[in-house]
C-alpha cells in the first residue's frame, strides 16, 4: 500500500493531556491555548460553536475569526485570527470592577460572576483585547418572520434561544433572576465542559484543527511543547497582560 501512515489527531492527544491534567490536584492546572494561524482557514466554526454552546445572544460574541490581509498587490494572501478572552496573568479587567464580579481561578482563567455583576461595562473598556460583551438580552429570531405552516419558524427557533446558559457549571435563564442578560460576558475556557472531562467547544469544531488546549504546566501536553515553537507570539505583549492564549504565526 503507497502513501505515508495516517498522524495522530491532535485532539486524542489533547484528551490524553486533558486525562493527565485532571487526575492532578487542579488548583495545581494552569490553562493555556495555541491557535495556529497557518492553519485556521476562517470558516468560523469555532465563533458557531461557541455561540451555540454558551446561547449566546445578538451581540455577544466570544471567539470571533478576524481576517488580516497580507502581501502587497498583486502578491496578496488573507490570514485568520480567532480571539477569544487571553485569559491575561495580569488582566486590566479585574482590577477596575467595582464589586469584584470579575476575577482570576485557580487555573488562570478569568470569570465572571453574574450574581455580583453590575452592568457597568468598566471591564469592557480596560480590555485591551476587546474580548468582553454585553448581555443586553437580544435574540435573533427576533425580526424573522413566522410562516405559517413551517416546521422551524420564529416560535420554534425561540425556544432553541432561550434555552439556558451551562456557563461556570450551573444553569442561566436567558430573562430575569440568575440571567446573564444585563451582564458583562465572556471566554471562559469553556470550564463547564473542562469540569467533566471535555476540551472547549471551539477546540473540538475547529475543522482545521488550529486550536490546541491543555495544562501550560505539564511539559509533556502539546500546548506546552506548542508554546515553545520558534513560531510562538502573544497579541499586544508590550502591555505587559502575558496572555495565556498563544498564536503560531
Ligand atoms: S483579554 Fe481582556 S477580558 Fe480577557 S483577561 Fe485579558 S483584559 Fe480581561
Ligand atoms: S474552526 Fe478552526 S479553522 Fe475554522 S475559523 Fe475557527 S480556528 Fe479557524
Amino acid at each position: 500500500m503507497s502513501g505515508s501512515v495516517p498522524t495522530e489527531d491532535p485532539l486524542v492527544r489533547m484528551y490524553r493531556d486533558l486525562k493527565r491534567a485532571m487526575a492532578k490536584d487542579i488548583s495545581q492546572v494552569k490553562w493555556a491555548m495555541v491557535i495556529d494561524q497557518a492553519k485556521c482557514i476562517g470558516c468560523h466554526a469555532c465563533a458557531v460553536a461557541c455561540a451555540s454552546e454558551n446561547r449566546l445572544g445578538p451581540g455577544v460574541v466570544y471567539r470571533p475569526v478576524m481576517e488580516q490581509e497580507t502581501g502587497t498587490y498583486p502578491n496578496v494572501g488573507r490570514r485568520f485570527l480567532p480571539r477569544p478572552c487571553m485569559q491575561c496573568e495580569n488582566p486590566p479587567c479585574v482590577s477596575v470592577c467595582p464589586v469584584t464580579a470579575t476575577y482570576k481561578n485557580a487555573q488562570g482563567v478569568t470569570v465572571v460572576d453574574y450574581n455580583r455583576c453590575i452592568g457597568c461595562r468598566y471591564c469592557l473598556t480596560a480590555c485591551p483585547y476587546g474580548a468582553r460583551c454585553s448581555d443586553f438580552g437580544g435574540f435573533y429570531t427576533s425580526k424573522t418572520a413566522e410562516e405559517p405552516g413551517l416546521v422551524q419558524g420564529r416560535y420554534t427557533a425561540r425556544a432553541y434561544e432561550q434555552q439556558n446558559a451551562p456557563e461556570y457549571a450551573k444553569s442561566w435563564g436567558q430573562r430575569g433572576k440568575g440571567s446573564p442578560v444585563g451582564n458583562a460576558r465572556k471566554c471562559h475556557f469553556c470550564l463547564h465542559r473542562l469540569e467533566v472531562g471535555q476540551l472547549p467547544s471551539c477546540v473540538t469544531s475547529c475543522v482545521g484543527r488550529a486550536t490546541y488546549f491543555g495544562d501550560r504546566t505539564d511539559p509533556g501536553s502539546l500546548v506546552s511543547e506548542l508554546m515553545g515553537s520558534a513560531r510562538a507570539y502573544t497579541l499586544k505583549a508590550e502591555l505587559g497582560t502575558k496572555p495565556n492564549v498563544h498564536y503560531l504565526a
